[in-house]
Formats: structure tokens, sequence, C-alpha cells
């Protein structure tokens, strides 16, 4: 059938990409679902840090590829095999199919699926090859969703069912941000009850983080180089907000003794959660842990970034720090939980919408990503 997608057509465009322009907007052929597959009509997607890293050439993927990898979206057909999703079930796509066979499937979500990271590398579904051209050339799929798109066929092992009551774009941010920011939290952190827990970077996933650690009942201090970003963390429930500089100024203040035996008075954490990807800010989230404490890293810094440890601080004040892609999910398992607390009011994911735009506004809205301005822009499909 014939799409409506945006194709990025090689990876490493100069910015501002609002004059390179790195996108093309227009008709591609996307065939039909095969064995496993599903065909699912978008509706919402979320334009993310993880696809600006493949436009600016970070994180470099074959191309051209056609985009975006949070989103929701219907049903619309189902290949041989698939016998458990009606026609017209909302749907949440997930960045990593999970094949459910080798041994990283079985490690409670913390390794990522070998099979289905091997597809994504090559921009393949994780069920062998690509379903899309143009023109008569292949266009790669990204990390097996490819949702800038009217339509996608995705594996079924990509997407998880949601109730209608979910709105779609609610759901779609259930699939990357909330996933992995909100994993960071209770896969990988795990922090004691009622114990603080500091998020440096406050992105769409640093963000969701936050609002998950709000909403288990934690107190929340927020850390980022944006006042706006501080502004907003505030507004969602942070006890407490801070510039990078400011929050390490902190640390080095005596404590103000009051004896309870939370680490608040030195600024320092049990729990800090690294979510801007950098090797500065990995430094950072370091350096607010309190002994005995946990650093999670969920950020995706480039590939040859380096931080600096001192391997003495680990052993001497007994840390752990814990590696977490995807918020080492298991998303069939995990987003049903996160639908349950959104239903009860306790997590508000809209306040993660800070605008919505259409498919050829791409450009732009990748450098407005890039300035750090904004969490989740959506694209609205309808
Ligand atoms: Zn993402
Ligand atoms: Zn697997």
């Amino acid at each position: 059938m014939q799409i409506i997608g945006a194709v990025l057509e090689t990876s490493g465009a100069e910015a501002p990409f609002a004059v390179s322009r790195p996108f093309t907007v227009g008709p591609l052929e996307l065939d039909p679902p095969g064995p496993g597959e599903l065909l699912v009509r978008i509706e919402a997607a979320g334009v993310c840090h993880s696809d600006l890293s493949v436009v600016d050439g970070n994180r470099r993927r074959p191309t051209p590829m056609l985009l975006g990898h949070e989103a929701s979206g219907i049903v619309e057909q189902t290949g041989d095999g698939v016998t458990d999703l009606a026609i017209g079930t909302r749907v949440v796509m997930t960045f990593l199919p999970r094949c459910g066979d080798c041994p990283e499937c079985a490690s409670d979500g913390r390794l990522p699926c070998r099979t289905g990271s091997a597809a994504n590398a090559v921009g393949a579904l994780v069920g062998g090859g690509i379903r899309l051209q143009r023109d008569g050339t292949p266009v790669h799929h990204h990390l097996g969703v490819s949702a800038f798109a009217s339509h996608a066929v995705v594996s079924r092992t990509s997407v998880v069912p949601v109730d209608d009551d979910v709105p779609a774009e609610i759901a779609a941010l259930l699939g990357c941000a909330v996933l992995t920011g909100g994993g960071a939290v209770i896969n990988a952190g795990r922090p004691a009850p009622d114990t603080r827990v500091t998020i440096v970077g406050l992105g769409g996933v640093g963000m969701a983080a936050l609002l998950v650690a709000v909403a288990l009942g934690h107190e929340v201090v927020g850390v980022d180089a944006l006042p706006a970003k501080l502004a907003t963390a505030m507004e969602l429930g942070a006890s407490a907000a801070y510039a990078p500089d400011e929050a390490l100024r902190a640390t080095s203040e005596p404590a103000n003794g009051n004896g309870d035996g939370q680490s608040d008075a030195a600024g320092l954490a049990p729990l800090v959660i690294e979510a801007a990807g950098s090797a500065r800010a990995f430094e950072t989230a370091l350096a607010l842990t309190a002994p005995g404490g946990t650093t999670v890293t969920v950020g995706l810094p480039a590939a040859d970034a380096r931080a600096t440890i001192s391997p003495l601080t680990l052993t001497a004040e007994a840390r752990t720090v814990i590696g977490s892609y995807l918020g080492s999910a298991v998303p069939a398992r995990d987003i049903p939980r996160y639908v349950e607390l959104w239903r009860a009011g306790r997590l508000p994911l809209e306040r993660l919408v800070s605008s919505r735009i259409r498919l050829d506004e791409l450009d732009a809205a990748m450098d407005r990503l890039a300035a750090g301005g904004e969490l989740r822009q959506l694209i609205t499909l309808d």
C-alpha cells in the first residue's frame, strides 16, 4: 500500500536542520504484514533524542531511514500467526522487539534482546528484511517501528495493547519516554520507600522519571541547565530543582544535622538517575549520589564520550553504578503498571507534551529538541 512518511536521507546533516532539511516527506510503498507482524495506522508519534542522534550523526544508522520509535496506533491488519490482537486495538509501539527465545530475553529486562538488537542495528524488522520502499529502493526501519508515517508494519513483539480509555498521545509516550525514565526508577534504581531521588537531565525521559518517582511517593530533586526545565520540574512535584553547578555546590555545604538519617542535608541522594546523555551529566550524577547509594545511567552519550570517575570512591563509599537500556523494561509487564498510575490520576503524562507538530515540521522540531527547550513534541496524524 502507499503511505506518507518522513524519510531521513543521510545521517550527520549540518545544524540548523530547518536549513539543511535532512527529512523528505512523501509517499512510500509499504509491504503487507508478514507472519507475526501487524499493519498499524499511526495516531501519535513523539520526537525523541534518539531520533535526533541519528539526524545529527551522533549515532549512525543505515540511511535512508524512516525515523520515529515512540508511537501509538490502531491495528488495521494482522499477519499469519497473530491471533491475540483484534483489528481496531490501540497499541503502544516499543523500540526493542523481544524474540522471547534468546538468553537476553530471559534476563527480566536487564539485557536487550539479542535478535531484536541485531535487527535494529541493520534497520530491518526482527522477522528479517525491510517492508518499506521508495521508488523501488529500500528504506530502512528505525528500531523496528518507523512511526513518522501514516502507517507502519511492525513485529507483534514490538507492541503492547492498551485499553481504549488510554488516549493515543498518552499511549505514544508510554513507548519510550515513560518505559525508559520510569524503568530507571522502578526496575534499575528500586529506591527504598520515602527516599530521595535526584534526576539529572530533565528532557522527556528525565521528566518521565520524575513523574514516576513522584507518583510512587518519593521526594524528587530535579537538575538541569535550563531554568525553564527547573520551573516545570517544580510544577510536576519536585521538592527542589537546581542548575548542575548549584546542585554540586549544595553537596559541599555542611550538613544541617537534623539527624533523621536522610541525606538531604548534604544535598546527596541514595538514588540519582542520569537522563541527559552526556559524560558531564554522568559525572554530576555520580557527585550527587550519597555514599552507599546508586547512580543509574539511562542517557545515550556519543560513542566516544568519556567521563572521569574515582574508583576509590566506588570502593570506599560502597557505591553502585547501573547502566539501564530502555529502563531495563519488560514492556508487556511495565506498561500496564504505568497505565494504572495514569488512570488513578497519579501520573499526569499529559504534562510531557510540550508541543504538537505536523510531519513536515520535523526539521525545525529537531532544532528545538537540540536547543533543549522541549519535553515531547508530538506528531499527530489524523
Ligand atoms: Zn526514544
Ligand atoms: Zn530475544
